[in-house]
């Protein structure tokens, strides 16, 4: 029986971090939190600001951890450091130079997991088993390191999500990533109460192209007002650059996009040197954004078009990210879009467009508030009328004080309901759905609106 390698022994744990090994130990992955711990893991305990991850050191090697970096010596075989962030960082570095693949960075304002997750699949399909990718949103100065730190050696690509919420964090985190392709998705007045403006928010996104490699490619929205920035950034550190979007000016582009017989879109893509007929199965304008994202992606590290195509028709939609439940109500069905997860005014204007366009005898929005938006906050809430109106939208149910400026903006235009919170909305939707209904669900994660999807799940 072939004995699989292992992901890191002690002694090159050692080596990266130039810590001291306690006793000999190998492990086959990495974890920081010890609920995540598996079998034959290493368990980074880091020191938080309420939190201290040696309380937990025990737990870890309950549950299997085969060995530890730790800032404390401890009655386990362990790594032992002056800091154990520092440490993870390091060992992150120390993965990356070790690997001989291409590596992809993924950022952006929306967008990021949903494209960094369909490049997964492109990619996969053609090199099933060689492609190491960040899980979930794990994008940050402690997520980065440990994506990379969990990457097997030998892997042929490594895709990985950054993101930000302050000016100077990509420039770190591209260091460490030192892409060969680095995507910036979108633009859009995500945390734009640190920044001001959305041509700060650009200016930051555009960091991830200085930790581009020798030969990089930088892949930009060409439809975003923003692409004169991001390309002018680009050009300081990029071999070549591919636009990609709706424009038939964009190196990469929709050249036509109808709605495929089966869901999704049916598009013909315009490469630079190919032509490409697929479908992306996830419906919207913004799915349609994201793949060419990730074709222009494949096409830039020389990978299989084809299987990337296929892929993207396959694509499973992301919970709380457009995920679709078909509901059993009486007398029929109605449409559930599951969009909890997250919400900007770019992601509600591209969702409320596609509610838009499904096939519904009446349409509902259940919309929370987009948070993080400072002193915009109450104009762009207001400023979701237009958009509602373009989804055709029937009924509004509003959650949260948040909406109180799209409530006031509402005026008579389209009926609404405004609620205190998630709990209250709940009752409201569940007498209210009926066959036919398409009911659009979205808000930021801490409005909770993902206990509403549940509980209609439930009732289902
Ligand atoms: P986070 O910063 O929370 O990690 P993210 O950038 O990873 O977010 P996703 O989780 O991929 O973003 O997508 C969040 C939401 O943004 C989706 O549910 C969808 O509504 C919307 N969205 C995805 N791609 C686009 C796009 N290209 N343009 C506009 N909206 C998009
Ligand atoms: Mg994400």
């Amino acid at each position: 029986m072939a004995v699989a390698e292992p992901l890191w022994t002690s002694t090159e744990i050692a080596e990266a971090t130039g810590g001291a090994a306690s006793a000999p130990f190998a492990v086959s992955g990495v974890a920081f939190d010890s609920r995540e711990v598996g079998q034959g893991d290493l368990f980074v305990a880091m020191k938080g600001e309420t939190t201290d991850g040696h309380r937990f050191i025990d737990k870890a090697f309950g549950q299997g951890a085969a060995g530890a970096i730790v800032s404390e010596p401890v009655a386990h075989p362990h790594i032992l450091v002056p800091d154990s962030a520092a440490a993870l960082e390091a060992l992150g570095k120390a993965s990356r130079k070790r690997m001989g693949g291409k590596v992809i960075g993924v950022t952006g304002s929306v967008g990021k997991t949903g494209t960094k997750e369909a490049l997964f699949q492109a990619l996969d399909r053609a090199a099933p088993g060689q492609v190491h990718r960040s899980v979930k949103s794990y994008n940050n100065h402690v997520g980065v390191p440990l994506s990379l730190a969990r990457m097997p050696r030998g892997s042929a690509y490594g895709v990985f999500e950054m993101g930000m919420n302050h000016a100077g964090e990509l420039s770190a985190l591209t260091r460490q990533v030192r892409p060969h392709v680095a995507i910036v998705t979108a633009i859009a007045p995500a945390h734009i109460e640190f920044f001001g403006t959305e041509a700060k928010i650009a200016e930051a996104k555009a960091e991830i192209f200085e930790g581009l490699q020798p030969g990089g490619t930088a892949i930009i929205p060409y439809d975003s007002p923003h692409v004169a920035l991001l390309y002018n950034r680009a050009e300081r550190h990029a071999a070549r650059i591919l636009t990609f979007g709706a424009s038939p000016q964009a190196d990469v582009c929709a050249r036509e996009a109808v709605p495929a017989p089966g869901g999704g879109t049916l598009v013909t893509a315009t490469l630079p040197d190919a032509e490409l007929c697929f479908t992306v199965a996830a419906p919207g304008d913004h799915w349609v954004s994201n793949a060419l994202a990730v074709l222009a992606a494949v096409d830039a590290v020389g990978g299989d078009l084809a299987a990337a195509g296929l892929a993207l028709a396959e694509m499973p939609g992301l919970p709380g990210r457009g995920e679709r439940r078909i509901l059993p109500v009486a007398g029929g069905q109605a449409l559930l879009i599951d969009e909890s997860y997250n919400a900007n005014p770019l992601s509600m204007t591209a969702t409320l467009k596609q509610l838009g366009r499904e096939k519904a005898d009446r349409r509902i929005a259940i919309l929370g508030g987009m948070r993080e938006l400072g002193d915009r906050s109450v104009e762009l809430h207001a400023g979701l009328v237009e958009p509602l109106s373009a989804g055709r939208v029937d009924y509004v149910i509003l959650v949260g004080a948040e909406m109180a400026p799209l409530a006031d903006a509402l005026g008579v235009t389209i009926p609404y309901a405004h609620v205190a919170d998630t709990a209250a909305a709940i009752p409201l939707i569940q007498s209210e759905i009926r066959a036919g209904d398409a009911i659009l669900v979205k808000g930021s994660n801490g409005v909770g609106l993902s206990r509403l999807v549940a509980a209609l799940g439930e009732n289902a």
